[in-house]
């Protein structure tokens, strides 16, 4: 059997008002499709929480600007259904644009602040996009339990403060980045990378990685941990670094002096691609009083 394909929102309720009757769970992963083993995580994490676990696919029109990469984005849907069914998802929910979005969409949700660094600052809409189809996504299929990447770290909280401050009843999971064994962040995107582009791209991690060690040996400046990080990145011509940043976990404001868990995070162009990594760094070690 393949997993059940629903397009209609219509048909999404009923099919889960008989979930809900039999006082089973729901939960969600929304994804944006072209699957590949980060999502692949979500959904095994969602398996083991949830009676029923829906997948949304939807490429969202809202939340890329005019000038980005919205019809470049990878389309797969056959291939995303046989990876849905192979791994045991009970449904996929995958809209067309015009049902997600029949009219122009006149209500949206702003998370302030959260929104208006990294990713926020050079994606001007982004979050606010990703919050309203959320929202959309949590209202339609009522969940209990939704399930997000790590790898998208500023828009987990942007997702958490919308479900903290609308007072929405899901409980949002955080699931561990999946990385190649170089590091290299799994995306969607990377597909788009050609030979070269893909040979340097764990540099990207490298650099993240540099700035996690720095921080747990105690250095505390946050300008000298970024130049140290970015000079690893400054050896490819190729990669051009959109922001590379330090930032309280939960607020994402940048910071000038580590002081507690920290957040480091970067967007860079490969090419014509544009890949984003984080890692967190708790408290780093007290330094030895002398
Ligand atoms: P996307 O389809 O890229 O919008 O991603 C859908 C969900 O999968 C988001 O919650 C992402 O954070 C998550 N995700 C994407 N890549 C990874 C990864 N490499 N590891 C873990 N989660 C991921």
């Amino acid at each position: 059997v393949t997993t059940q394909v629903i397009r209609s929102i219509a048909e999404l309720r009923k099919a889960l008002a008989s979930v809900r009757e039999t006082m089973r769970t729901i939960g969600l992963v929304p994804t944006m499709g072209a699957l590949h083993a980060g999502h692949a995580k979500l959904i095994e994490t969602a398996q083991r929480e949830a009676d029923c676990v829906v997948t949304s696919i939807f490429v969202n029109p809202i939340q890329f600007n005019r000038n980005e990469d919205y019809d470049r984005y990878p389309r797969d849907l056959s291939n995303d259904v046989e990876f849905c069914t192979v791994r045991g998802v009970d449904l996929i929910f995958a809209p067309p644009a015009d049902e997600m979005y029949p009219e122009p969409q006149r209500a949206f949700v702003d998370v302030e602040a959260l929104s208006d660094h990294l990713c926020g600052e050079f994606r001007p809409g982004h979050f606010r996009g990703v919050a309203t189809v959320v929202l959309k996504l949590l209202n339609i299929v009522q969940p209990s339990r939704a399930y997000f990447g790590e790898k998208d770290a500023q828009q987990l909280a942007v997702i958490r403060r919308m479900v903290k401050d609308l007072n929405i009843p899901v409980a949002i999971v955080e699931v561990p980045t999946v990385r190649e064994t170089d590091g290299f962040a799994l995306s969607s995107r990377n597909q788009q990378l050609n030979a070269e582009e893909r040979r340097i791209a764990p540099a990207l991690n490298q650099a993240l990685r540099r700035a996690e060690k720095l921080i747990s040996a105690g250095v505390r400046g946050a300008e000298e941990i970024k130049s140290s990080a970015l000079a690893i990145l400054q050896r490819y011509p190729e990669i051009r670094v959109e922001y590379l940043e330090i930032v309280d976990p939960e607020s994402m404001q940048p910071v000038e002096a580590i002081a507690g868990p920290v957040r480091v995070m970067m967007a860079a162009w490969i090419g014509k691609t544009r890949l984003i990594d984080n890692v967190l760094c708790r408290q780093p070690v007290q330094a030895a009083n002398s």
